[in-house]
């Protein structure tokens, strides 16, 4: 968390309901109402158009969901790269899923589907595992234009690339705070006045009706502090982490013989997704976490769990190679030594995981 974030949570901590008429009540709701605007204007959308939620995932539920149910068809489109809160989401509906087709590089790279109206299309604006940016500004325009409702999960987007929602052409968009240096556990969920998510949930009519529950003043405060800062730094994090990431890729290559990259541009500047084919990448995980260096297989929510990675199987990966994924995500923390750190154990991790070899 953002030491700006840090304050200003501590500092609203005391606030009450935001929602009371007293004068208390009254002083949390224009916190609230300062915090609403900031991130509004931060991404190119109006104040009333910002919903509060408990996390990324709640914000995807609330859409993809809200949306579908506001409909009166039964078919979606989405892509097989989607992070599980939203490939799930859009299982429980069971709606007719179609999938739009991913390269080899990871991005979604046929749109024709979108000409068929659905009731509603969700495409993420980059893969957490490959960090691979899609094409979301032609998927909205593509999916508009057939009368068909969007949702952009951007959690790995805002506050790391420019986000302008109205420019963008989406119906909703989610964020998650702790990806931008925001408190664990708070979410936003950008929603045009219409087509709106039709209530999943169901209670008191806060945030216009689509996430009802007595709101977290200090959170929302929290969140417009960090993505003030995260946004300020876009440009220059972009730039600095993208340097590193690269050296950390090309010193990777130099050091160790046959290594699968897998993040390819247009990508996140900090993502880094690599397989050492003959390692499992959980050994790696393992043996790096002995050494100080902390990375994930595939997604950090599902780590624990040893399968190859379906991101990495829809973009035509073999399920030996996936087998063998790691994934560094540099961010605001990481230095020039850090990157010199993680290439002085690496080879001898790659190597000891490649001897214990593969399990079943
Ligand atoms: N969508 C993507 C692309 C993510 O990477 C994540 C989390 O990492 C989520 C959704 C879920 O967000 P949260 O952890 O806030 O529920």
């Amino acid at each position: 968390m953002r030491q700006v974030a840090v304050d200003a949570w501590v500092e609203h901590a005391q606030a009450l309901n935001p929602g009371s008429q007293y004068r208390s009540g009254r002083a949390a709701r224009s916190v609230l109402d300062d915090a609403r605007e900031t991130i509004a204007g931060l991404l190119g959308a109006e104040p009333i158009e910002v919903i509060f939620t408990a996390s990324g995932t709640e914000a995807d539920n609330l859409a993809v969901t809200g949306l579908y149910e506001a409909s009166p068809l039964t078919r979606i489109i989405t892509t097989p790269i989607e992070h599980p809160a939203v490939l799930e989401t859009v299982r429980a509906t069971g709606a007719q899923v179609d999938h739009l087709p991913v390269d080899a590089t990871g991005h979604v790279c046929d749109l024709s589907l979108l000409d068929t109206p659905a009731a509603v299309a969700t495409c993420m604006w980059a893969n957490n595992e490959t960090g691979a940016i899609q094409p979301v500004a032609e998927f909205a325009a593509r999916a508009t234009a057939a009368g068909t409702p969007t949702h952009v999960d951007a959690v790995q987007v805002v506050g790391r690339l420019p986000v302008d929602f109205h420019a963008l052409g989406a119906t909703t968009l989610a964020a998650s705070a702790h990806k931008f240096g925001g408190p664990r556990g708070a979410g936003l969920l950008l929603a045009r006045r219409s087509p709106a998510p039709v209530p999943v949930l169901h209670g008191g009519g806060q945030e216009r009706g689509i996430r009802p529950g007595t709101l977290d003043v200090a959170s929302a405060a929290a969140i417009a502090a960090a993505l003030t800062e995260a946004v300020a730094e876009i440009d220059s994090e972009a730039a600095r982490l993208a340097a590193l990431r690269d050296r950390l890729r090309e010193g990777i290559l130099t050091r160790i013989d046959d290594v699968v990259v897998h993040t390819a541009e247009p990508a996140l500047p900090g993502h880094l997704h690599l397989s050492f084919p003959g390692a499992e990448g959980d050994s790696l995980i393992m043996l790096l976490d002995q050494q100080g260096v902390e990375a994930s297989t595939g997604s950090a929510c599902s780590s624990g769990v040893n399968r190859a990675s379906d991101v990495l199987l829809a973009a035509g990966v073999s399920d030996h190679d996936a087998r063998g994924a790691v994934r560094f995500t540099l961010g605001r923390e990481t230095t020039d030594d850090t990157v010199d750190a993680v290439l002085g154990v690496l080879p001898d991790v790659v190597a000891r995981a490649r001897a214990a070899g593969m399990a079943g």
